[in-house]
């Protein structure tokens, strides 16, 4: 079989491994000049390992990408660290990441004992019980503000809601943020050179399997073949028919790419809510959080231009970069908010009277570089009762198949997710062609 992946992130890369090594002939093509996707990393000349474009991390629970690490023989280049994540309270910041020891003792010292209690009840249960489906009849802000109490979740929760949501933070439903903290670690992990060098790793072991990964080279249309199943491919080189097709974008750009697809299934795609990312990062020559804090919750009512300030430099040792102190200040936001319109030097004008509050010792003179990234789709929004409307990754067109972000739901995406559902859009492709 002739199969054509459309992207080389994480989804498009571990699909063509797996067809690869079924003896199929796969053409990744990647519009991009690298791999990885929105996972993707750069490098200064003076720094030995890459950082990633958006912050990007693993969780021990993340089993689809460890395995498939595994599979290429890369398991001894992931590593664990155990960085700090804290949230701002009151003018200061509290490590908060583990359910019986940092969270119970923060909640203690500021909240009432049935407020410690019911986070204790609520929380346990999130995190031990395996039912979701209910859960996703009713919206988070519902359902934490029943259970938590208002306090707590006005004070932890909401904050983060509506940070990553903004308008839609009330009409997310209770499975997302089940999804969060079930399946979710204190460590966090990376790879031994960054993310970057595992997805390079990751298309090398795809070529080695006989499959062609082209960079630079953007698919301009899908269509349906004119005689039998499967698709015609309009990319840099040419039109090229193939058998199977995996189409790895946003669901935005999947109805640009292929306009022949029903009304009724473009209607699901176009239905499907996101938001987008920006994220200034700063390399500084000192560093910002003293304490060595890592992950900033922050919450936007406390005046923060910004949701989180993550220091990698507090997660991964700035002896990697040179001596450079890494920081990236980050936010979720609909498309159309005006930081997407900003300059790079306007963006950062708005985001630095905020540092002084991470360190009062820090100075506009200790910024060394600046980087901006910014992504239109980053972060699906499911609303409730979601299961019910997610596109199939079986379109109507024979042959296609589309398999993004928005459909790992009940899980937040995630480059172990975006793994699972490469792996299972493979394993689907092999049997539909049996
Ligand atoms: C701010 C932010 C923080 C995140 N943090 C984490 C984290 O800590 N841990 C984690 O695991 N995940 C994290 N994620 C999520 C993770 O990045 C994604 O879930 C994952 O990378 C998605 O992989 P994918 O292959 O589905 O899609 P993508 O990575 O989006 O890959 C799609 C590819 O298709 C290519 N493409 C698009 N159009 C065309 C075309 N016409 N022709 C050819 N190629 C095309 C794109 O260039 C891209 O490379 C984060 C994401 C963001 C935005």
């Amino acid at each position: 079989m002739r199969i054509a992946i459309i992207g080389a992130g994480a989804a498009g890369l571990a699909a063509a491994y797996d067809l690869a090594g079924a003896g199929q002939a796969v053409t990744v093509y990647e519009a991009a000049s690298r791999a990885g996707g929105l996972a993707s990393g750069f490098k200064e000349p003076h720094w030995d390992w890459s950082m990633e474009r958006f912050y990007h991390h693993w969780f021990q629970t993340d089993k689809a990408v460890l395995q498939l690490i595994d599979d290429i023989g890369a398991k001894d280049e992931v590593v664990f660290p155990r960085p700090y994540t804290v949230i701002y309270y009151e003018g200061q910041f509290y490590p908060f990441d583990h359910m019986y020891t940092n969270m119970p003792a923060f909640l203690v010292r500021h909240f009432p004992l049935v407020d410690v209690i019911r986070f204790g009840l609520a929380g346990a249960y999130l995190k031990f019980s395996p039912r979701w489906r209910p859960l996703e009849r009713v919206t988070a802000d519902e359902w934490m503000t029943r259970w938590m109490g208002k306090r707590v979740y006005e004070t932890l929760w909401k904050p983060l809601l509506i940070g990553k949501f903004a308008e839609y933070y009330d009409q997310v439903n209770m499975a997302w943020m089940w999804a969060r903290i079930h399946a979710r670690t204190t460590r966090l992990g990376t790879f031994v050179g960054g993310f970057q060098a595992f997805f390079d790793a990751l298309a090398e072991a795809v070529r080695a399997r006989g499959a062609s990964v082209q960079f630079g080279a953007a698919v301009r249309e899908i269509a349906p073949r004119a005689e039998g199943s499967g698709v015609t491919v309009h990319a840099p080189g040419g039109a090229i028919d193939y058998d199977a097709c995996i189409v790895t974008t946003s669901p935005k750009l999947m109805s640009r790419l292929t306009p022949a697809l029903p009304a009724s299934y473009l209607g699901q795609l176009g239905q499907l809510k996101s938001m987008g990312a920006v994220v200034l990062i700063l390399a500084l020559q000192h560093q910002l959080s003293e304490q060595g804090y890592y992950w900033h919750n922050l919450p936007k009512d406390a005046g923060f231009p910004f949701l989180a300030m993550c220091e990698h430099t507090n997660f991964v040792s700035h002896e990697h970069f040179g001596g450079d102190h890494l920081v990236y200040c980050g936010d979720y936001l609909s498309p159309d908010h005006e930081y997407f319109k900003l300059t790079q030097a306007e963006l950062l004008d708005r985001f630095l009277p905020a540092l002084p509050r991470f360190n009062p010792k820090f100075d506009r003179s200790w910024i060394r570089k600046t980087w901006l990234f910014r992504e239109p789709y980053a972060q699906p929004v499911p609303p409730l009762n979601h299961s019910r409307s997610i596109p199939d990754i079986r379109t109507p067109i024979a042959g296609l198949y589309f398999a993004s972000m928005s459909q790992v739901y009940p899980w937040d995406r995630g480059t172990n997710y975006a793994v699972e559902i490469g792996r299972r859009t493979a394993r689907m492709i092999l049997q539909d062609h049996a």
